[in-house]
């Protein structure tokens, strides 16, 4: 058997001539930015979601950024999060000097463990950020009565899950404010760029003034209103605009993500039913009634079972053109969270989980024959490190 001569990598974007096309007329229109086009963005993403409104950012970090402040969150707040996901879910606290408070994960679904919220609550705490890790829901039926019940916001990182749905109900329309983001990795692209999707008035206005730079038009808002030029800025916010042309670049990748996370899926279903029968992988946790969006496809190798490392199989994967990942290094592993002090250990199943893991190439431009490369790669090489 030949192994591979291109590198496939674990994730890319799938971008077409009418994209492209889509692209460049807005790039001969009168706006590049500021224009009609962010509108009609938001209001698809909102319809797409099933919430009222969506305010679109010039990445999915700045879109956090955004859903921390309108959230209030203030120097030494609190904010539970997720230890296993990106930087930037615990960054957007830190942003505000608010005080990030990991709590660890369930070891099936690997999302936060509902259970344990309860215990990291006190009168500091004012929000939890939840992470749809890899694009399956977390347990929203039992974490937004915990957070109802001590008036927290509920922001929900789906950076993975656009397009993932928690029994009958699309991820976006979940939590107080839900982040996407558009990164040429995730579900659908816009290049950079990301989206808060509400259902409420009063964040929706707070998350538009502070995407640009506190200003409003809004004439009932002003208290000027007969100087038609006028416009107040009524707080500090920032130039965190998604451009017209990137706006457009959403629409039409957005005509497309059912038939994107369609793929997804798919590939994932023929990964776990090849990797299931193998005695040195888990593969997935589906918790029921939800639907994964499959940003990643993640396996644990049972490593008590072979000779060789993660890091060495990660090495020979690598080495046959197979471009595993690893998601996530614990967030508060990093230098900058040691420094501020946090130790290890505090999340147990997060730390164990991470020593495990490998995240399998999966995207919809993948073709048949790539996702059986991926197979028979991870079986052979499973295979020739077991004892
Ligand atoms: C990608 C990602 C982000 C940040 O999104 P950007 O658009 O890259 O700023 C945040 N959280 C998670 C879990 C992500 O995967």
């Amino acid at each position: 058997m030949k192994s591979r001569d291109t590198f496939l990598p674990y994730g890319k974007q799938w971008v077409d001539q009418v994209d492209i096309d889509e692209v460049v007329a807005v790039l001969q229109s009168d706006y590049l930015t500021t224009g009609t086009v962010i509108d009609q963005f938001e209001q698809r993403m909102a319809q797409y979601v099933g919430a009222k409104y969506a305010v679109a950012f010039a990445n999915g970090t700045a879109a956090l950024h955004g859903a921390c402040v309108a959230s209030g969150i203030k120097s030494g707040d609190e904010v539970i999060t997720s230890p296993l996901t990106f930087a930037a879910s615990a960054n957007c606290v830190r942003y505000l000097d608010g005080k990030v408070i990991f709590s660890d994960i369930d070891h099936e679904t690997y999302n936060l463990d509902p259970m344990l919220l309860e215990e990291k609550i006190n009168h500091r705490t004012k929000a939890i950020i939840t992470v749809d890790y890899t694009g399956q829901p977390c347990d929203y039926d039992k974490i937004t009565p915990i957070s109802k019940k001590n008036n927290l916001v509920l922001i929900a990182d789906a950076a993975h899950g656009l397009g993932a749905s928690y029994k009958g109900k699309k991820v976006g329309s979940l939590a107080d404010m839900t982040m996407f983001s558009f990164h040429p990795v995730k579900s659908m692209t816009t290049g950079e760029g990301g989206i808060i999707t509400t259902d409420s008035k009063v964040y929706y206005e707070k998350l538009k003034d502070f995407r640009s730079h506190g200003i409003t038009r809004d004439p009932s808002r002003l208290q000027h209103s007969d100087k038609p030029w006028y416009y107040e800025m009524h707080s500090l916010g920032f130039n965190y605009r998604l451009t017209d042309i990137q706006a457009a670049l959403g629409i039409s990748q957005l005509s497309k993500l059912d038939s994107f996370i369609e793929r997804r899926r798919q590939i994932a279903a023929k990964y776990t039913e090849a990797l299931k029968s193998n005695p040195f992988i888990r593969t997935p946790y589906q918790l029921p009634n939800t639907s994964s969006s499959f940003h990643l496809y993640v396996i644990q190798l049972q490593t008590d079972k072979l000779q060789a490392n993660r890091t060495e199989i990660f090495k020979k994967l690598i080495a046959a053109n197979i471009g595993v990942n690893v998601h996530y290094i614990p967030v508060y592993y990093h230098p900058y969270y040691q420094q501020l002090g946090y130790k290890k250990g505090v999340c147990k199943q997060a730390e164990a989980l991470y020593e495990s893991i490998l995240s399998l190439p999966i995207f919809p431009r993948m073709s048949d024959v790539d996702v059986a490369d991926v197979i028979r790669e991870v079986n052979r090489i499973t295979n020739e490190v077991s004892m």
